[in-house]
């Protein structure tokens, strides 16, 4: 059998593991899925995935990601104002619209939220970002609900903001894709830290280091989806279907056996999303 064979065949296999696991992060409310979305779903209760959470960007998709989890059993919502494309910092009443949704019984969190300084350079937005990154922890602690952060290549400011109008917020630091140091220094102030795709990459940097190198406690799995695609099927519209390939290559550079590693990471869902 040839290599790349025999590496499908293995993914298939992770995909009928029979074990219980939960894609923490994707947004599934987008036209990526229009055409296939009910299919989509069953594809990944097939592959053992019981539950996931789609995210919100902004009031629109918010409201898409409630009403998916209104009508599908294995979906739930967070709502929020990422940072990407942000242009104003959400006003009152913005706020309180989000606050609204998160009324409904399956919108468990606050997110996407964070910071995003890969696509945005200018100074004077990165500050608007900040303000509603605060001002979403605060709606988050008001509320008693976890958050869930964006941060690419802004780790320092995340940190910095997250110590200071953090206290007292459960979260996670979704798609992580810094050092393990600066992991270590998150998972002290209490956040769990979402792996994604990116850990079967063959130029995965320093994730498979804060995979190896944090508390098994506090990891969380996730897709992303429709980005961020795992081995072997990089290159094609992601989904939460594949949950157990980034599970697999985490358990692997652990030295732990899946049923051990998926277990704990379900574990970590319930305790910080309560599902
Ligand atoms: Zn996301």
């Amino acid at each position: 059998m040839s290599e790349s064979k025999a590496v499908k065949e293995r993914a298939l296999e992770l995909l009928r593991s029979g074990l219980d696991f939960v894609d923490t992060h994707c947004h599934i409310d987008g036209e990526e899925y229009e055409d296939d979305r009910a299919a989509m779903l069953e594809r990944a209760r097939a592959a053992g995935i019981s539950a996931l959470i789609t995210m919100g960007t902004d009031l629109e998709t918010s409201r898409r990601a409630a009403s998916l989890a209104a009508h599908e059993t294995m979906v739930y919502a967070a709502a929020g104002y990422h940072p990407e494309g942000i242009d104003h910092v959400p006003a009152d009443d913005e706020l309180q619209a989000i606050a609204a949704l998160t009324k409904e019984e399956k919108v468990i969190a606050i997110g996407e939220i964070g910071l995003d300084y890969y696509w945005e350079k200018d100074e004077a937005v990165r500050r608007i970002q900040r303000e509603a990154f605060i001002r979403q922890l605060r709606l988050a602690r008001e509320l008693d609900l976890p958050v869930c952060i964006h941060d690419r290549e802004a780790h320092g400011n995340t940190f910095e903001l997250w110590k200071r109008e953090g206290k007292g917020v459960r979260g996670v630091l979704h798609c992580y894709s810094g050092s393990v140091e600066l992991a270590r220094e998150f998972v002290k102030l209490g956040c769990y830290i979402g792996i994604d795709g990116p850990l079967t990459y063959k130029n995965a940097a320093k994730l498979p280091e804060v995979a190896a190198g944090i508390d098994g406690s506090r990891l969380l799995l996730e897709t992303d989806s429709p980005y961020l695609t795992p081995v072997p099927y990089r290159g094609k519209r992601n989904e939460p279907t594949y949950v157990p390939l980034i599970a697999a290559k985490c358990a692997e550079i652990r030295g732990e056996s899946l049923e051990v590693f998926a277990a704990r990471a379900r574990a970590n869902t319930r305790e910080l999303y309560g599902i």
